[in-house]
């Protein structure tokens, strides 16, 4: 039984704290970054945060409305990332079978600078960097380390207000479920992103587009099926690497 995290975006005030956690946990480098008008700090997810919390503001009516996304990679059921990379070099991203864990291995620094482009856009919510220093694609590991010696991924023992939830994914899902039918007493329009092809799964209150243009998944100009259809078709670099793994 795969574990889910589920996210309660309505319960979060972006104290950051899960995403310095993930830093502290993995020993991640500080960033050097700039002040772009926003209290969104980095700008982006990059190969030294897996953990990102996105700041939105939005002007509704006369009122200044704040949206907030602790972004990461959302361990998806049957991830198109693993699909891709499997065209170019078999290994470089697993799944953890006890857990759904989605985990690019040492050999990601094998791939190319040009066919991780093409993993990355595999992705439908825009997670895979590359660590230009080392050549290895990076992202959230579901704390696997963690997770394996029984306890909570760094992120969710560390949220204070009940955002982050980790568990079985069945008792992930009631909780959303649940959660969500109380949310839309107040606000109509909410929703839970995905919930069937992925294990981390969010709680919005609102309209996607408001909180960051990936939390829901993005496969544009091709479908989810398009995009599986097409990764069963060995690329013609891939060939070429099989060749020399
Ligand atoms: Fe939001 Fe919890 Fe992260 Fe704070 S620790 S930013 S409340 S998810
Ligand atoms: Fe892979 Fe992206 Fe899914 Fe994460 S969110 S498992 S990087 S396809
Ligand atoms: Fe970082 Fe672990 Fe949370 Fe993933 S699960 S975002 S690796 S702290």
């Amino acid at each position: 039984m795969p574990k889910s995290f589920f996210i309660d975006t309505t319960r979060c005030t972006a104290c950051r704290g899960c995403q310095l956690a993930c830093k502290e946990w993995f020993e991640l480098p500080a960033n050097k970054t700039k002040q772009l008008g926003t209290h969104q700090n980095p700008p982006d997810l990059n190969p030294y945060n897996y953990k990102l919390v996105r700041f939105s503001e939005h002007l509704i009516g006369d009122k200044v409305e704040w949206y907030f996304f602790p972004d990461q990679c959302r361990h998806c059921l049957n991830p198109p990332c693993q699909g891709a990379a499997d065209t170019v070099l078999e290994g470089a991203v697993i799944q953890d079978d006890a857990t759904g864990a989605v985990i690019f291995t040492e050999k990601s620094a094998q791939i190319s600078k040009e066919d991780f482009e093409y993993v990355r856009e595999s992705c439908p919510y825009d997670i895979p960097r590359r660590d230009e220093k080392t050549g290895r694609m990076t992202k959230c590991v579901m704390c696997i380390d963690r997770v394996q010696a029984g306890m909570l991924p760094a992120c969710v023992k560390v949220c204070p207000t009940g955002t982050m939830n980790f568990g079985e994914r069945e008792q992930m899902l009631a909780m959303a479920e649940k959660r969500l039918a109380l949310v839309r007493k107040t606000h109509p329009n909410a929703m839970l992103a995905d919930q069937h092809d992925v294990n981390v799964i969010y709680l919005l209150a609102d309209a996607p587009e408001r909180y960051h243009t990936h939390s829901v998944a993005q496969v544009a100009p091709m479908g989810r099926k398009q995009l599986f259809a097409s990764l069963r078709k060995p690329r013609a670099s891939a060939q070429g690497n099989t060749e020399r793994s």
